[in-house]
């Protein structure tokens, strides 16, 4: 098979893989209701097997980017976090990293589209490649505080521990980049307690859950984490993708189906990196 018609190939795959995934998303949706709050205990190496948050209307993939976003859903997370933009805008938000190998890849596409994202960084993985860190910020990138070490069970600690583990990671970003402003703080897993979210404010930061999780931690290919996504997303929404924690091939490849969709119905843009 020549390359073009493999290409052709694998496009006709994802576009029967956003029809499929897009009728069995808006299914998920309903059966959700509104009883959606995340499971706190989650393994380590399970990054985010929170159950999706509460539904804010059945996801249409015919919405422009002109129609408002829906009111009052903004701090409409759970334990009141953000998990909209608040605007038409649209944004990817990348947890985990950075990582060597995925995070100049998710940054290549990133660039190729001239899109913006926030960047939910460990501070293990931050202390460890400042190039990295510089790398994403250079580009034009939100930055958001991820935990020390994805802490899934950092909720139920001590608001003294909580507290030093977001800032010990702040430091290890700001050794990196000493002016850049750390805006957002994501919990590992989606596992959201009241200290925590008391914590991120008091330290400036706000609270990000999300709106559209494609699961692309679970790695189940481009095409699947594409079509998710592709049929999911509407005005307001916040998209999590990962750019480490494991192999994140399938969720880079997708870019390059998420991103000439995305952009061609909406505004897609990082989360203001100064509030
Ligand atoms: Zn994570």
């Amino acid at each position: 098979m020549s390359t073009a018609s493999s290409h052709r190939a694998l496009g006709i795959v994802a576009l029967v893989a956003a029809a499929l995934l897009g009728s069995a998303y808006a299914i998920g949706y309903s059966l959700m209701g509104n009883e959606g709050d995340p499971v706190p205990a989650a393994p380590s190496s399970a990054p985010h097997v929170a159950a999706q948050p509460p539904a804010t209307g059945t996801p249409s993939p015919d919405t422009t980017a002109d129609e408002p976003a829906p009111e009052g859903v903004n701090e409409g997370g759970p334990h009141g976090t953000q998990m909209t933009t608040g605007t038409g805008q649209v944004t990817l938000t990348f947890d985990d990293g950075p990582d060597p190998y995925y995070t100049p890849q998710t940054l290549a596409a990133l660039r190729a589209y001239r899109v913006t994202a926030t960047f939910c960084l460990v501070g293990e993985n931050a202390q460890a490649h400042p190039d990295l860190v510089r790398a994403i910020v250079a580009d034009g990138h939100s930055l958001c505080n991820h935990s020390w070490n994805h802490d899934v069970l950092l909720g139920s600690r001590t608001e003294q521990t909580i507290q030093a583990d977001l800032l010990r990671t702040n430091e290890a970003i700001r050794a990196a980049v000493p002016d850049a402003r750390i805006a957002y703080y994501r919990q590992p897993g989606g596992a959201w307690t009241y200290p925590l979210v008391s914590v991120a404010r008091n330290l400036g930061m706000v609270p990000l859950h999300w709106t559209v999780d494609p699961n692309d931690w679970q790695a189940p290919g481009a095409a699947s984490i594409a079509g998710m996504v592709n049929a999911a997303t509407m005005p307001g929404s916040v998209v999590l993708l990962h750019d480490a924690g494991g192999d994140r091939q399938g969720t880079v490849d997708a870019l390059y189906w998420i991103l000439p969709n995305l952009t061609s119905r909406f505004r897609v843009a990082a989360l203001p990196p100064d509030l």
